[in-house]
């Protein structure tokens, strides 16, 4: 399996020489995990749009967490489950402000004590901000990883921590940013294009098909 991946990753990384993060973050790590919270049930394309006024008002944790969350509802009502996300934006800056220094950290267990974020969050944000990697299970990861054979579970969990071992730390990140363009291009959910794809011969759900 290992070997497999190894030329998977080598495959996409042909296919995609750049790789970067949908959400258009400016590099700043407070923003990133703002946007990751946001981005749950709802594209990156609106979250992006939604982003340049939303910090505008809210640049840091410490105006995020001063700030009304009817205030926050309003700046991130098209986002969808705005109500809730507006809660746990407001929570997690008040801790981020009053633990943290107004910093986002970079443990595992400090980041899954922030209010909305969950493993997919916490490993996007040390992969891209830290450089710890970490397999960050989206929807195309997931789908993608079970159709190539190294999983059998939709549990973001399970596949995180199948896929783990098998991709190298320092490409974990990219790996997944891949995925996530790869599914939205190629392996695209309900009409793959599997004839263009270059992971065909190495896929067991194509191979499975073409017995
Ligand atoms: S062969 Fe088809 S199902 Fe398999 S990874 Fe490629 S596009 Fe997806």
């Amino acid at each position: 399996m290992k070997q497999k991946m190894t030329e998977i990753i080598r495959r996409l990384e042909a296919y995609y020489p750049d790789s970067a993060c949908a959400l258009e973050s400016e590099g700043d790590a407070f923003r990133l995990l703002v946007m990751a919270i946001l981005s749950a049930q709802c594209t990156d394309a609106r979250v992006n749009k939604i982003a340049p006024a939303l910090f505008a008002r809210f640049p840091d944790a410490a105006s995020m967490a001063s700030g009304e969350v009817s205030e926050i509802e309003d700046l991130i009502r098209t986002c969808g489950l705005y109500r809730a996300k507006a809660k746990n934006l407001s929570l997690c800056a008040k801790r981020l402000h009053e633990v943290y220094g107004g910093k986002v950290p970079e443990e595992m267990d400090d980041l899954l004590s922030l209010a909305g974020v969950g493993r997919k969050v916490a490993n996007l944000i040390r992969g891209d901000v830290f450089g710890k990697g970490g397999i960050v299970a989206d929807t195309h990861c997931i789908r993608i990883t079970n159709l190539l054979g190294f999983c059998n579970s939709t549990d973001p969990k399970k596949v995180e921590f199948t896929l783990d071992p098998l991709v190298p730390k320092d490409k974990q990140s990219d790996f997944c940013h891949r995925l996530v363009q790869y599914g939205r291009d190629v392996c695209i959910a309900r009409r793959p294009q599997c004839e263009s794809c270059v992971l065909k011969d190495l896929c067991s759900h194509y191979l499975s098909e073409n017995e």
